[in-house]
């Protein structure tokens, strides 16, 4: 008899570790699976430093999760019992010509969620930050809660804070595939250990599994729940505690699609398989 959990969550990079965790919070009972070692520098969520802001030029839509993010982040923190360790704000320019989408996007972000922030011309720069020389043309948006996450310390501390909460995280066993349990309302997860079944399934396996706009590592079709690919580059490290909250709380009945160009879509139904990676993967049984 497969071991039964309420959800699998295949990756813990950024997203996994995240997701694990606010499962874990939720009184979820959690098993992670992960195929190299806890905080490992094999997927995208190392390397030491990783950007966050708030006034995204790509689109002001993003700011309310970045708000959120802030929060989780904070909270994190204090969880963790590394208060000022994970996030460290040191200010951020966004710097461009006055019509440049960096700018433009920017400003426009601050100004529709009043988010603090000057708009600095390029003496200002200077004068401020007097490395920075930049052409008088240039101006830019200074962000004074910009800031930088420490990946490979929030990836651990998602999964110490998971752990404790009774969440299984298991390492160095990659999942080899995943398919409809034979109850055909659970999901099985094969692995080179065992096959354990879950209600629910998060796939959050990094770039290189959503990029090539293929489900993976099988496609599990007919499987019961809501199964989520977790998108990487798009979603950004920095709001994963926000979007891992906002995924699971619709988890049940729908989940959201983040589709190239930054249009948010949303899907309904039981079965289905999202990839925000380029180019869109998505299929709704
Ligand atoms: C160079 C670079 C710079 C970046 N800069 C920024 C930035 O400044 N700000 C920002 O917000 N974002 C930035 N990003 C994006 C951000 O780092 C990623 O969006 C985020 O780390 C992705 O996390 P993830 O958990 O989806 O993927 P990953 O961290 O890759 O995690 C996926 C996990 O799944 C595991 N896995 C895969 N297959 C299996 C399997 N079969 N079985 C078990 N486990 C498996 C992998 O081992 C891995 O641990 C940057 C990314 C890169 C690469």
């Amino acid at each position: 008899m497969p071991k039964s959990y309420d959800v699998i969550v295949i990756g813990l990079g950024g997203m996994g570790s995240a997701t694990a965790y606010y499962l874990a919070r939720r009184g979820k009972r959690v098993l992670g699976l992960e195929q190299h070692t806890p905080g490992h520098d094999q997927g995208s969520s190392h390397g030491r430093s990783r950007i966050i802001r708030q006034a995204y030029f790509e689109d002001a839509a993003y700011v309310p999760l970045l708000l959120r993010a802030y929060e989780l982040w904070e909270q994190l923190e204090y969880d963790a019992g590394r208060q000022g360790e994970l996030l460290t704000l040191t200010g951020g320019l966004m710097m461009g010509s006055p019509e440049s989408k960096t700018v433009q996007g920017s400003t426009q972000s601050a100004r529709a969620y009043g988010l603090p922030h000057e708009l600095l011309t390029a003496a200002d720069m200077h004068r401020r930050f007097p490395p920075l020389l930049p052409p008088t043309w240039m101006v830019a948006l200074y962000e004074a809660k910009a800031g930088v996450l420490h990946p490979e310390e929030t990836v651990l501390a998602h999964m110490q804070c998971a752990e404790q909460l009774g969440a299984e995280l298991h390492f160095k066993e990659p999942v080899l595939q995943w398919e409809a349990a034979a109850s055909g309302d659970r999901v099985a997860v094969t692995t080179g250990r065992a096959t354990y079944e879950a209600e629910r399934l998060v796939i959050a396996a990094g770039h290189g599994h959503c990029s090539a706009g293929r489900p993976w590592p099988a496609a599990g079709g007919g499987a019961a729940g809501v199964i989520l690919v977790c998108a990487t580059w798009r979603h950004r490290a920095v709001s994963a505690g926000a979007l891992s909250a906002l995924y699971l709380r619709r988890a049940r009945w729908s989940a959201t699609v983040w589709v190239p160009g930054n249009r948010r879509r949303r899907r309904r139904g039981q079965n289905i398989v999202l990839s925000a990676g380029w180019p869109l993967y998505a299929r709704n049984d």
